[in-house]
């Protein structure tokens, strides 16, 4: 916002008062950088911490005659410009050429940067209601002992998971997924064995939760590359000592196993 255009603004409504805990949640979302520059949002100077930002109004909160124009066929992320879905913060540099003046393709590029942010907040609650035993990560640390031993599978089963896989997936994920079932399937086969041995009913229960947070997906997107990415995340969300490579072949077990793509 600018204070030079203000006698040309059609109307004046009052900034709003942000919270901080609002306004820390507005920087999390977007790891505490500047989603256009990369600039941090916090710096440090004279041992205190400063702000390096401003919360920006992606439609803007009083609109010039020239903005209302501009953006008159334009989607807008809600009917409240001040609602959170309109707000992100901004570097000071980046929020003054934002809005110094106004362009379509800067307005669509903040629309589409904070769509997926309001998407991925959604994937977190989605995260945090749908459980995963707690064994599962006993499952992931056998993978990463230095004793493992892994048992390459049969081309053909490698070649089932291509089956289940459409164009949504991107060719170098497809070529992973493969590859983690061909080399580590049966391992992990094996240690669900191993866990139902010990607990009845255990490795049964955690790929019927595999499978309800799949159906959950379906719902959300039909791209099997997001379907793919969010499951390999919420793994990843249920144990934080999980690796992201751990977590991707534990998914992969689960597409050729047909919790995941049947
Ligand atoms: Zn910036």
């Amino acid at each position: 916002m600018t204070t030079s255009k203000k006698s040309a603004k059609k109307t004046s409504n009052p900034r709003p008062h942000i919270g901080n805990a609002f306004e820390v949640s507005l920087c999390t979302e977007v790891n505490q950088v500047c989603p256009n520059c990369s600039s941090a949002l916090f710096i440090s100077k004279g041992g205190k911490r400063w702000r390096n930002y401003e919360i920006a109004h992606i439609y803007p909160l009083n609109p010039t005659a020239d903005e209302i124009e501009l953006l008159k066929a334009e989607k807008r992320l809600s009917s409240d410009a001040n609602h959170e879905d309109n707000l992100i913060p901004l570097c000071f540099p980046c929020h003054n050429i934002y809005d110094n003046p106004k362009t379509i393709a800067g307005y669509r590029d903040l629309v589409k940067k904070k769509e997926d942010i309001i998407k991925q907040r959604a994937q977190q609650n989605v995260f945090s209601q749908y459980h995963l035993e707690t064994e599962i990560s006993e499952i992931i640390e056998s993978l990463c002992k230095e004793d493992a031993q892994f048992e390459e599978s049969s081309l053909n089963e490698a070649k089932r998971v291509d089956e289940k896989l459409d164009g949504t997936i991107t060719p170098f994920a497809k070529r992973k997924i493969k590859n983690n079932v061909t080399w580590f399937y049966l391992f992990i086969r094996e240690r669900f064995a191993d866990l139902e041995r010990s607990e009845p009913g255990k490795a049964v229960l955690i790929s019927h939760q595999v499978k309800t947070f799949y159906l959950k997906q379906k719902m959300l997107t039909t791209n099997q590359q997001e379907i793919f990415e969010n499951t390999v995340k919420w793994i990843n969300s249920k144990y934080s000592s999980a690796s992201e490579t751990a977590a991707e072949v534990i998914a992969a077990f689960y597409v050729q196993n047909c919790e995941l793509f049947e």
